[in-house]
């Protein structure tokens, strides 16, 4: 087969033999664009063993050659980003300007790894106690593991490696077998830039391959992102094993939209953070919270705008505002969770099942009214073009009800009243907060720090968390004192 997704191990392509494959397709289309192999426990222990040996070598390079690499690392995305973002938009679907959006939020993690000088320095004191100094050293684990999900197929991955890359580790990625493509073009332009020969490794497959690097015992540290129940099983698996592991999940994402907020850019923001990537950002806003009685008006126009929205093949179509979603389970997925509606007290408003597009992965923008707390279209993740409507009566309220969410990773407040944001940033819980911004995730010098059942672990990816995520301290006592000869003149 001409178009199997290819491992890399040791600095080599490898097209292996398996009687298993996932289809990757283009969403748009419904066409297969290339076939990832289920890899198993053979190739994880190939790449084991290829990550020890480089190891040893990469965590004994200078901080300053290491830090050159990504640097060239950094020019060759650069140059390369309008042929990553197309990979990126034609495996997951997204529109070109999402593709680059994906593409540069790993960019900026590179960026940021390429300071790796200044992130990495210990801290030292001087004369702690007569006659000794001590200073803390931060030392590379060894062996790190990724697994990332489909929807960022750039940013997700690069949250993870380039960091721990920097940090003198060598690092196995198990990208998303619906979108290895990007994941190798990465990885292609990190051996460009000079990256010795199994630093990075990349196996493709699901569950088996997962389960064994969660339980290697030469690997040292395990970053996921996915699913909430599967983030929660590596948290537990890789840790009952003495791993590191730090696991992003799944998410419901609030908009409140406060009487007095700013009517053009608020609407501007939920647009494009509830139908942004189909809805499939684990920090897409899904429940859009209108307090008090300007409910109708919002809603009006809401309607209005999902009406004119341009849904439709990013690639032949420039003009595409929405994307496809990924696959045909999760439109079939969707679109159950509207049907299920009938008879729950929610009302759809904007119903995106109607689509005329006879070929490809679509569901249209969709809105449901009358949302409350007891349903469960209000705590579950859909990951899809659906926004839920709720009518709180105040500020009050509105946290108190998104505070039953099990989930915790963003919410957002509209308003043109610093009190009132202020109190909704310090009552809400959630890790990240937006104050009239639609999708509130940080940049790479802050970490993503998810909440509850959105993050398992303690350091969150990114920032300087990463950096320590990826590294263990060592501190370093010593004694001069007078029983030490001083020698002078020499
Ligand atoms: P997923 O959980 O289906 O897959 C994620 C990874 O886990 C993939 O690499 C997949 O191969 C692997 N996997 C699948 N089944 C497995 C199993 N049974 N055992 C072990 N590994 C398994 O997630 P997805 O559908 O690819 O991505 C969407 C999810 O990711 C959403 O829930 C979204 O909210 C979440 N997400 C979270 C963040 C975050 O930072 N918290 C960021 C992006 C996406």
């Amino acid at each position: 087969m001409e178009n199997i997704a290819p491992i890399f191990i040791d600095g080599k392509w490898d097209k292996i033999k398996t009687e298993y494959f996932n289809k990757v397709y283009n969403p748009a289309s419904e066409e297969v664009i290339s076939m990832t192999p289920i890899c198993g426990k053979k190739e994880v222990e190939r790449a084991v063993e290829s990550s020890l040996k480089a190891f040893k070598i990469w965590s004994k390079f200078s901080y300053v050659k290491r830090a050159e690499i990504l640097f060239n690392y950094r020019e060759l995305i650069k140059t390369n980003k309008e042929k990553i973002a197309k990979i990126i938009s034609l495996e997951n679907g997204k529109t070109l300007p999402e593709a680059r959006g994906d593409i540069q939020r790993g960019f900026e993690v590179v960026d940021f790894a390429c300071g790796i000088l200044h992130l990495a320095k210990g801290e030292s004191l001087s004369e702690i106690a007569p006659n000794i100094d001590s200073r803390t050293n931060l030392e590379p684990l060894g062996v790190c593991a990724g697994i990332s999900p489909f929807n960022f197929p750039a940013m997700v991955p690069m949250w993870m490696f380039p960091i721990a890359i920097a940090c003198g580790n060598s690092f196995i990625l198990k990208p998303s077998e619906k979108v290895p493509l990007t994941a190798i073009k990465l990885a292609e332009l990190f051996q460009e830039a000079g990256l010795p020969d199994g630093v990075l490794n990349i196996i493709h497959g699901g569950k088996e391959v997962v389960d064994s690097l969660c339980i290697h015992p030469n690997i040292s540290a395990i970053s996921f992102v996915g699913s909430s129940h599967i983030a929660k099983h590596v948290y537990t698996l890789g840790a009952k094993h003495g791993k590191r592991v730090q696991a992003g999940g799944a998410a419901k994402n609030a908009l409140v939209v406060m009487p007095d907020a700013e009517p053009k850019s608020t609407m501007n923001s939920i647009m494009s953070s509830a139908f942004g990537c189909a809805g499939q950002r684990c920090m897409a806003g899904s429940l859009l919270v209108g307090v008090g009685n300007n409910i109708d008006s919002l809603k009006e126009t809401l309607i209005n705008r999902s009406n004119k929205l341009v849904v439709g093949d990013p690639i032949k179509n420039n003009s595409t505002e929405m994307g496809p979603v990924i696959d045909g389970n999760s439109k079939e997925r969707i679109i159950n969770i509207i049907d299920e509606l009938d008879g729950t007290g929610a009302k759809v408003i904007r119903d995106g099942r109607e689509i005329n597009n006879t070929k490809g992965f679509f569901v249209g923008p969709t809105l449901v009214d009358n949302v409350d707390f007891n349903q469960p279209i209000f705590s579950q993740e859909i990951f899809g073009p659906v926004l839920s409507i709720l009518n709180p009566k105040d500020i009050e309220e509105t946290v108190e009800v998104l505070n039953k969410l099990n989930y915790g990773n963003g919410a957002t407040i509209f308003t043109s009243s610093g009190n009132t944001a202020r109190f909704f940033s310090e009552n809400i819980k959630c890790g990240m907060v937006g104050i009239n911004v639609g999708v509130p995730a940080p940049m790479s010098i802050y970490p993503f720090t998810g909440w509850n059942d959105s993050f398992y672990g303690d350091l969150h990816m990114q920032g300087k968390e990463g950096v320590q995520f990826y590294t263990r301290q060592k501190v370093i006592l010593s004694r001069w004192d007078n029983f030490y000869e001083y020698k002078s003149g020499w």
